[in-house]
């Protein structure tokens, strides 16, 4: 354990190297806000020096999901936010996992104890819900009654809603300090806190002990948090001061919110899900600019920009104070944007684990798969905003012809005159030479509008259709040169069956 200061320390160094951390709880799918506070965390260490440290505060075992930590890791490194000490990864603070640590913190509340910070609270159950009822029936602000304030068990024993086994709770003193220093919103007022509890009956400590006691033994210098924890840091400056710990820096975020300005949850909106964005087809680069845009400005007012560029400017100032708005629109054009700016094969690989992700690919795709990729990419380039959509596009070119879907609203367009139009097209397309999209295109204009007057909309309509099964497709020429004679063949003879 670091031997405590007594000396809090008040101000901040300004240059030199700093500590901070995230501290996601493993309770399922991480959430976006654990991505968004890792950006800004790690934006600042990678400008100061130092080190982003990842705790996992893995305490609420109701809520525990297995899953969920590896979770947090993947996602994490898929948007290349990467943390230097962790779990997984160790470090000089090890354990970083918090069920690891728990016979850390009760040397912390019985010191608490000794001093009179803290006492034992007996009260079951039912007689705090009593309570809490009574004084909202009576209008008062709710709150522990300090019925077990300086008593012994004994004592307590003899008085109703006695439980054996007692909590421990902070005794927040009438002058408590409710205003703090907020490394982004400068000074803050919170609201008077109750008498927390800090270690539970089952001698798990609760998070406000726990998180003091860890930030301050792995020396975090700045605790950079969402905003909904502002309540709470009066009680955690308590307890530094009581403990005579080294007060870190408080920066707290402003959350995320939906268009209608409500918190973003998990319940509510898949978006609020980190792996929803992989899915998605978001690109891990766009993400990470999206979620500095909505909590940072760059000093020239810019909205593209990388990472490293963020971090040349960095400056709390800058950080927005006002809930940003989460706006998926937002995000789909930066991210159309970015795919734009991809290399074609560095846009195909990705393209292609898309396929594999959302399993139009097997896990291990063939070269030939691979190149088929690798071709059809410059055709959907222009046309995508997020990588699922490659797949709607692209699906066709891996299916079998006889397993080819014709979409209800593809089959919707066919005209009486689709089935003399396939016709048509097929025997030109049976006389070509060579299979090139250029010379497909010429034998195609050449049969059906000039052969058959028809407009160039309907002359190729149901050639889409055939050939991709769908509406709207990649341009038809080279999607019909990538598919192949054969196939194309094989699909104009199946729809024209299907049509009599
Ligand atoms: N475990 C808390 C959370 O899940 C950490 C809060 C903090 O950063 O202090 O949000």
């Amino acid at each position: 354990m670091t031997e405590p200061v007594t000396e809090p320390v008040s101000e901040p160094a300004a240059t030199g190297p700093v500590r901070l951390r995230v501290a996601p709880s493993p309770t399922g799918d991480p959430h976006v806000g654990t991505a968004y506070m890792s950006l800004f965390n790690l934006a600042f260490v990678r400008q100061r020096g130092g080190a982003f440290v990842l705790r996992i505060e893995d305490t609420d075992r109701a809520r525990y999901r297995d899953d969920s930590e590896a979770q947090i890791y993947d996602t994490l490194t898929w948007l290349g936010l990467a943390w230097d000490e962790g779990p997984d990864r160790g470090g000089p603070y090890a354990p970083y996992r918090q069920s690891e640590r728990l016979d850390r913190y009760r040397p912390y509340a019985d010191r608490l104890l000794a001093d009179g910070h803290a006492y034992h609270c007996w009260c079951s159950a039912e007689r705090l819900a009593q309570m809490r009822e009574a004084q909202q029936k009576a209008k008062q602000p709710t709150g522990y009654d300090r019925l077990c304030l300086g008593k012994s068990r004994e004592q307590r024993a003899e008085l109703p809603g006695f439980s054996d086994t007692p909590v421990v709770r902070m005794l927040i003193p009438d002058d408590v300090p409710l205003v703090f220093e907020d490394v982004i919103r400068g000074e803050v007022r919170a609201p008077r806190p109750d008498d927390q509890v800090i270690m539970k009956a089952d001698g798990f400590p609760t998070y406000h002990l726990a998180v003091v006691v860890d930030d301050h033994e792995m020396a975090i210098t700045h605790v950079v948090r969402g905003e909904e924890w502002i309540s709470s840091t009066p009680k955690h400056v308590l307890l530094y001061r009581w403990l005579g710990l080294p007060v870190p820096f408080f920066a707290h975020m402003p959350l995320l919110r939906n268009t209608d300005r409500s918190k973003i949850s998990k319940r509510k909106n898949p978006a609020a899900r980190l792996t929803w964005f992989r899915e998605q087809g978001y690109l891990p680069e766009a993400l990470r600019n999206f979620l500095a845009l909505v909590g940072y400005s760059m000093p020239d007012g810019r909205e593209v920009f990388s990472f490293e560029e963020m971090v040349d400017s960095f400056d709390w100032k800058r950080v927005n104070t006002v809930g940003p708005v989460f706006d998926l629109d937002k995000l789909g054009w930066l991210n159309g944007q970015y795919i734009r700016a991809l290399g074609s094969d560095d846009l195909a690989g990705r393209i292609a684990d898309h396929l594999v992700l959302t399993g139009v690919l097997p896990a291990e795709p063939t070269a030939a798969q691979q190149d088929l990729v690798q071709q059809a990419t410059p055709l959907v380039q222009e046309r995508m905003q997020l990588l699922s959509e490659a797949e709607g596009m692209l699906a066709f070119l891996f299916v079998a012809d006889a397993d080819l879907q014709v979409s209800e609203d593809a089959a919707a367009t066919l005209k009486a005159d689709a089935a003399g139009v396939l016709d048509a097209a097929r025997s030109a397309l049976q006389a070509l030479p060579d299979w090139r999209a250029g010379d497909i295109e010429a034998a195609l204009r050449a049969a059906l509008v000039d052969g058959m007057g028809l407009k160039p909309k309907l002359a190729f309509g149901p050639l889409r259709v055939a050939v991709t099964g769908r509406r709207i497709s990649p341009p038809l020429f080279e999607s019909m040169q990538l598919l192949g004679r054969a196939s194309c063949l094989a699909r104009i003879a199946m729809l024209r069956s299907r049509l009599g």
